[in-house]
């Protein structure tokens, strides 16, 4: 396992593609916009450097790591040598089971096709391919660099190798891994969804303030991160997203809080567009 293709460059692929290549893979990130590609290739340098700075890594670490990562808007070319995909493109059904058709079309025969979905069913997908025994889930969590977990979930299909070679690759990037079942939302995203759609239903219900609402949760039931501040971190289309997926799946107690829906919208989609529960235009 030696090369990694990254699908998608937003929030979640650059973070993916940065550890991946600080834990010696051979990267290459690609997206089909020019301009995230862009940002991403910024966001990636931007945070290597600063991590010297902090004394967090060794800046020969951090011009291996350069030296490790590409990047591709052409899928085609991105995973023509790839040993493992890692899709990170946005969170819907027929984005991805796009993707997989061209991965499994376009990428070796041995590569492993895996999903960062937060919510859907990795079978679903694999079922566009010829190798669902070679595809999974593999959920890891934002910031990449700094969260320890990815949850790993089968497929119908997947076969014990495939799992055992995701588990290697995990652990090679630091981090830990729980096999979970096949299920809307796994146990992450289910459990923390519920959490912020409750949080916003407060806001919106004048319980509290933004500021107490994650106070409350981060002094007295000891969250390191209010739930108003994780959604904006995630980003409020993308969890938008993931309660719509996990309505349409799982029923009423899911339904995406009003003012959610209202927020994105507007626009206001969190840290990304500089506003969501939280104003960043002058952090
Ligand atoms: P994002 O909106 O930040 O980025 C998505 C990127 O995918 C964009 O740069 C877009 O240009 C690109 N893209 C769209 N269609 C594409 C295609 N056909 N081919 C290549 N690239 C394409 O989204 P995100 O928050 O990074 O989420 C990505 C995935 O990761 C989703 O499935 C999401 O549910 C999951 N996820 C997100 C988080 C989070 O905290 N944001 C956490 C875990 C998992």
């Amino acid at each position: 396992m030696n090369q990694i293709a990254v699908i998608g460059g937003g929030t979640m692929g650059r973070g993916i593609a940065y550890t991946a290549a600080l834990s010696g893979f051979e990267v290459i990130l690609q997206d089909i916009s020019e301009e995230a590609i862009g940002n991403a290739r910024e966001y990636i340098e931007n945070l290597l450097n600063k991590n010297v700075t902090k004394g967090y890594i060794e800046s020969l670490q951090a011009e291996e790591a350069k030296k490790n990562l590409s990047y591709a808007t052409n899928l085609q070319e991105a995973v023509r040598k790839t040993d493992l995909v890692i899709e990170a493109a946005l969170e819907t059904m027929e984005i991805k089971i796009n993707i997989f058709k061209q991965l499994d079309e376009f990428a070796p025969a041995h590569a492993i096709l895996a999903t960062n979905t937060s919510t859907m069913s990795p079978s679903e997908i694999a079922a566009c391919t010829k190798r669902p025994d070679q595809c999974i889930a593999m959920h890891f969590f934002n910031p990449v660099h700094r969260m320890k977990l990815i949850e790993i979930i089968r497929g119908l299909d997947t076969s014990d190798s495939t799992v055992e070679v995701v588990k290697q690759v995990a652990e090679k990037m630091g981090k830990e891994t729980v096999e979970v079942n096949e299920f809307p939302g796994f146990v992450t995203s289910r459990m923390n969804c519920l959490i912020g759609n409750e949080a916003m239903n407060m806001l919106m219900e004048g319980v509290a303030s933004v500021e107490d609402i994650d106070k409350a949760l981060k002094l007295g039931l000891n969250h390191p991160m209010g739930p108003l501040d994780l959604a904006d971190l995630v980003g409020l289309d993308s969890r938008l997203r993931n309660m719509e997926y996990l309505y349409h799946h799982l029923g009423e107690k899911y339904r995406p809080s009003p003012i959610l829906v209202k927020y994105v919208k507007a626009g206001r989609l969190g840290r990304k567009s500089g506003r969501g529960f939280y104003d960043y235009t002058n952090k």
